[in-house]
């Protein structure tokens, strides 16, 4: 099936990102979030990122009017039935997942693909919520989404060939490298990188060594362009957190603890960025 029309669930950080980067690709974009200043954030970080592509040299106006043209924001959940591919981006919770893969099932057309952009949950698990398994599959963009070549896709149990080939496709339409995985908690991509950001707070928690110093060791001694404090303020805690408890549940081995110090934050609602303190501040 030609896709004319993209469907993004969230308007949050990855949702906008994803959004941005379908309408640049051509696609008609429908980004939903479930409240209207969510819907805005989103169109707003859009704008924001698009103007410094004008600036830079890197797009001119009448492009970037004609990719904001095609992003359409709504808080209903109808306009999605309009949706030749759906890609979800909500918050990182199984059952909120479950609960929209299940409205997505009776919403959009029996042959449309609905896609998790999920860190570590089952792929399996969600498609279990449709009636359409075959056609729910893992959709993994990294943060930033436009500048980030990877997008990892994850094949659940019941996800056919023909889906995986036409994400891939899609991920390469969109200047993506796709690389393909199998459906065990946090991917590859979580299943290595959250452990070590983890252990970058149990390292603070413990007294090994201060935030700038632990980011300072893996920036200039492991060549990481952002160190794990930073980058997990990045990514955002509360999904830190929801990603080393899947990490925990699904594998059951005490080495996937969540760090005491990473749920203290989390329950201040020091989120990192997108709440303005983390690890670190944010004017
Ligand atoms: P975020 O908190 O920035 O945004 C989540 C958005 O989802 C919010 O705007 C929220 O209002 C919205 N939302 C909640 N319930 C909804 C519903 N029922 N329908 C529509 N929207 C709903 O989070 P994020 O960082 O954008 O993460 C979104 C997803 O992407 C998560 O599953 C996360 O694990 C995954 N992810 C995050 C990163 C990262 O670095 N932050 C990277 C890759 C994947």
């Amino acid at each position: 099936m030609e896709i004319k029309t993209f469907g993004v669930i969230g308007a949050g950080q990855m949702g906008a990102g994803i959004a941005q980067v379908a309408a640049q690709t051509g696609y008609r974009v429908i980004m939903r979030d479930i409240e209207q200043r969510f819907v805005d954030g989103g169109m707003a970080k859009i704008e924001k990122n698009l103007a410094r592509q004008v600036d830079k040299g890197r797009m001119t106006a009448e492009d970037r009017d004609a990719v904001l043209s095609r992003i359409e924001g709504t808080v209903p959940v109808d306009p999605l039935a309009e949706a030749d591919f759906v890609v979800e981006a909500a918050i990182e919770n199984i059952e909120l997942k479950r609960k929209i893969f299940t409205e997505l099932d009776g919403l959009c057309r029996p042959e449309v693909i609905l896609a998790s952009n999920t860190s570590s949950i089952s792929i399996t698990e969600i498609g279990a919520a449709t009636g359409r398994p075959d056609k729910v599959i893992g959709m993994h963009f990294m943060n930033p989404v436009p500048m980030m070549k990877l997008v990892e896709i994850i094949r659940g149990l019941a996800t056919s060939d023909e889906t995986y080939q036409a994400v891939h496709d899609m991920a390469v339409a969109m200047g993506k490298t796709p690389a393909e995985v199998n459906d065990f908690p946090g991917f590859v991509s979580n299943r290595l990188l959250l452990p070590m950001i983890n252990e970058a707070i149990y390292c603070i928690m413990e007294g090994v060594g201060t935030k700038e110093s632990i980011d300072t060791v893996m920036k200039l001694g492991m060549n990481h362009p952002l160190g794990p404090l930073e980058l997990a303020d990045l990514i955002g805690l509360d999904t830190c957190l929801a990603i080393m408890e899947v990490l925990h549940d699904g594998l059951g081995d005490a080495k996937y603890r969540p760090c005491p110090l990473l749920k203290q934050m989390v329950a201040a609602g020091h989120l990192g960025r997108k709440t303005g303190r983390g690890f670190y501040e944010y004017g």
